[in-house]
């Protein structure tokens, strides 16, 4: 464990409910309750560390031997069981225990002995010498704090306990008030401007949708991002591309690079814009996306916008997926869309199994060229020409825009995600009912809780560990 670095437990908002929900349900039938989460650790960079819950169980009480006010003890079966599944693939284990006074709670002596207790058996027990975080809270679960064990269960250090969609502290570097660029925006609240400033966004595609999304973004007040996209401009470009010049389609600029001078040019110092002129698929782009607070994919393929979904389950990062369509009635009258989805952090439903891509395209679209060429020969893909223009573009990078203000400044619920279509020129905007796309088998983002496992105890009747 190294000193220098920066740990942190990000449970999105609505795991966090769910567990929470567990937990006080658990407990109006006993004293105390624990629950469990078990965690991947990411190294986000050399300075940060951060804890992604991949499951969470909280026992029922028959599967305790022993549960008061003083102390709990699980049976030996039921624990041998959830860590053999769940620390066995190399997952970190998070350990959270209520204590009855109100308040922000302490851990108490007998906590510091049974955890390093536990600390020490658990590292030495798996292969792959799973660490122990703590945490305690009041009975209300509102006020808590977290430690990580070292593996020797001698040392702890603190552990930031995050719980909002994004890692982002509003208090920290509070906005100079002096700054007149985003006076006409206070109505939101200086905090929420904050969050913006340091908000770091991973883009994927800087085309037509993208760039106009991108511009819109930055004099929001978004200063950090990784670009990604592997094309250059072209001319048949610059009919959608705010700023964008024939001057620059000749000498080749990267799309990147191009989106990188918009996000310049409104901010001549503090932005700091990381180019990636590759595709998702390279291992530098998914290297950077996993640093960012939020993931937005505006390309036309199908392939890079289930990377994007997969980066963002893998790292639980909030995702916002724009595209546009445009199609021709038989009439030769255009019918227009533009889309916006954004799926639950963490499962729930997800761009695959809420059939919001095709999985059928998105294999094509990274299928070996020879392959797409036959397929586009017989009419299976959709032409590179597809039609695209500027108002339609910006219709949807505005509105997802609004989307990511709406998140930051809490004025819109995501939790359960949302997907929204608008149709011009009927001018209609349809919400996917998103009760209808939560399934828990999905295999990209199926992720279910053990409740109703951790009903059935046939467990052995013996101690092993007791809080
Ligand atoms: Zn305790
Ligand atoms: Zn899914």
């Amino acid at each position: 464990m190294k000193k220098s670095a920066a740990i942190s437990l990000h449970i999105p908002p609505r795991m966090w409910c769910d567990f929470r929900k567990s937990m006080l349900k658990d407990r109006s039938f006993n004293e105390e309750v624990i629950g469990f989460l078990f965690c991947q650790r990411h190294q986000v960079s050399k300075h940060k560390i951060r804890y992604i819950p991949r499951n969470w169980v909280v026992p029922t009480s028959d599967c305790y031997e022993y549960q008061s006010t003083s102390g709990l003890v699980l049976k030996q079966h039921f624990h041998s069981y959830l860590l053999e599944n769940y620390l066995q693939p190399g997952l970190d284990v998070v350990h959270i225990h209520t204590h009855a006074d109100p308040g922000l709670p302490d851990f108490s002596y007998v906590d510091d002995r049974y955890e390093s207790e536990y600390a020490r058996f658990i590292s030495s027990h798996f292969p792959k010498k799973p660490y122990l975080i703590s945490g305690v809270f009041d009975e209300d679960l509102q006020f808590g704090k977290f430690r990580i064990w070292d593996r020797k269960g001698q040392k702890f250090e603190p552990v930031n306990f995050c719980n909002s969609l994004f890692e982002i502290s509003s208090v920290k570097d509070v906005m100079n008030n002096t700054d007149l660029m985003f006076v006409r925006q206070k109505i939101f609240g200086s905090a929420n401007q904050n969050v913006l400033h340091q908000l770091k966004v991973g883009l994927i595609g800087c085309g037509g949708i993208g760039s106009i999304f991108a511009e819109l973004l930055g004099r929001l007040g978004v200063k950090n991002w990784v670009l990604v996209d592997p094309d250059k401009l072209e001319t048949v470009n610059l009919n959608r591309m705010p700023g964008a010049t024939e001057e620059m389609v000749r000498q080749e600029w990267d799309k990147v690079h191009y989106v990188k001078h918009l996000i310049q040019k409104i901010y001549q110092e503090g932005s700091c814009v990381t180019t990636i002129p590759t595709t998702v698929k390279s291992e530098l782009s998914r290297q950077e996306i996993s640093t960012c607070d939020l993931i937005v994919v505006a390309t036309d393929n199908h392939f890079s916008r289930k990377t994007a979904q997969e980066l963002a389950l893998k790292y639980m990062r909030p995702l916002v997926c724009l595209g546009t369509h445009i199609a021709v009635n038989s009439d030769n009258t255009p019918r227009m869309y533009c889309r916006i989805t954004v799926p639950p952090m963490g499962g729930g439903w997800c761009l695959m199994c809420g059939n919001i891509i095709s999985l059928q395209r998105a294999a094509l679209e990274s299928a070996p060229l020879e392959i797409n060429q036959m397929v586009a020969g017989a009419g299976y893909l959709e032409g590179v020409n597809d039609p695209a223009v500027f108002w339609l573009n910006s219709i949807c990078a505005s509105t997802g825009v609004g989307v990511i203000h709406g998140m930051v400044s809490g004025f819109l619920n995501v939790d359960s995600g949302i997907d929204w279509i608008y149709e011009f020129p009927v001018s209609d905007w349809r919400k996917t009912n998103t009760e209808y796309l939560q399934t828990d088998h999905c295999y990209f983002c199926g992720m279910g809780s053990l409740e109703e496992v951790v009903e059935d105890s046939d467990f052995e009747d013996s101690e092993i560990m007791g809080w």
